[in-house]
């Protein structure tokens, strides 16, 4: 059974994206840079599909979700009503979700070990879905978080294209809880550069727009467009 949202909360959620907008504008025009080259993606986790849908009617297409199963449980039907979404897989990939991962996300942005990339590429040539992939850099080197340790980025990089065969659009990283995030985005673009990656993945609800002064061209914000997200027990 489908609940329709309070209106309220539909013209919220539409009024934080164009607010959200707004934002981006602005410091898009700081650091030079045009908006147009920033991607905001809708962070849906754990948000009901009610939620979801205000977001869908308010014309916003990108979105973000980080667990396969979840998804698979909210997305289909969304995307069967609105077929031009494209959906980023933002959270930890492991290789027996990777046919539903291909199969449902338009996107792959946490590519961290040379098993997942192989999984990856195989599975794509088998659906015949080549999708952009993003690789996902511990700038932290936090032991418990994903992502490939930045001094191994440069060989990950080169095997997923050239061993793997994958599409690398960008880097994404999530900085440690209690640092400055400027000095995680600031590497994560350098990585990018000497790379010759042009995407960047950086940047949540609190830090945004330091992610897009410094070249940021997908953030991915839940919070603020959705509001908090309901508690589950
Ligand atoms: C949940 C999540 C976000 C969004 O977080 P907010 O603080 O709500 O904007 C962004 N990136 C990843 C990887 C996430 O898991």
């Amino acid at each position: 059974m489908s609940v329709p949202l309070d209106p309220d909360q539909s013209a919220c959620i539409a009024d934080n994206l164009e607010t959200i907008q707004q934002r981006i504008a602005k410091a898009a025009l700081r650091a030079g840079r045009d908006a147009k080259d920033v991607s905001l993606i809708a962070v849906s986790k754990i948000h009901l599909v009610d939620t979801v849908r205000a977001a869908l009617e308010a014309g916003h297409c990108v979105y973000g979700e980080n667990r396969v199963q979840e998804a698979a449980q909210k997305w289909p039907t969304l995307k069967a009503d609105f077929p031009d979404v494209s959906l980023h897989l933002i959270g930890p990939l492991q290789t027996n979700k990777v046919s539903d991962a291909v199969a449902l996300f338009d996107v792959i942005e946490t590519v961290d070990r040379p098993k997942l990339a192989a999984a990856l590429a195989e599975e794509m040539t088998k659906q015949s879905r080549h999708l952009p992939c993003f690789i996902q850099i511990n700038t932290g080197e936090e032991p418990q978080k994903a992502g490939v340790m930045p001094a191994e980025s440069d060989n990950f990089i080169a095997d997923c294209r050239n061993t793997y065969g994958l599409t690398v659009s960008g880097l994404m990283c999530i900085p440690p809880q209690d640092e400055e995030p400027a000095l995680h985005f600031a590497f994560l673009r350098e990585i990018a550069n000497r790379n010759g990656v042009a995407g960047l993945s950086m940047g949540m609800s609190a830090d945004f727009e330091t992610a897009v002064e410094l070249g940021a061209t997908h953030i991915r914000l839940g919070t603020a467009v959705f509001g908090e997200r309901p508690v589950i027990n």
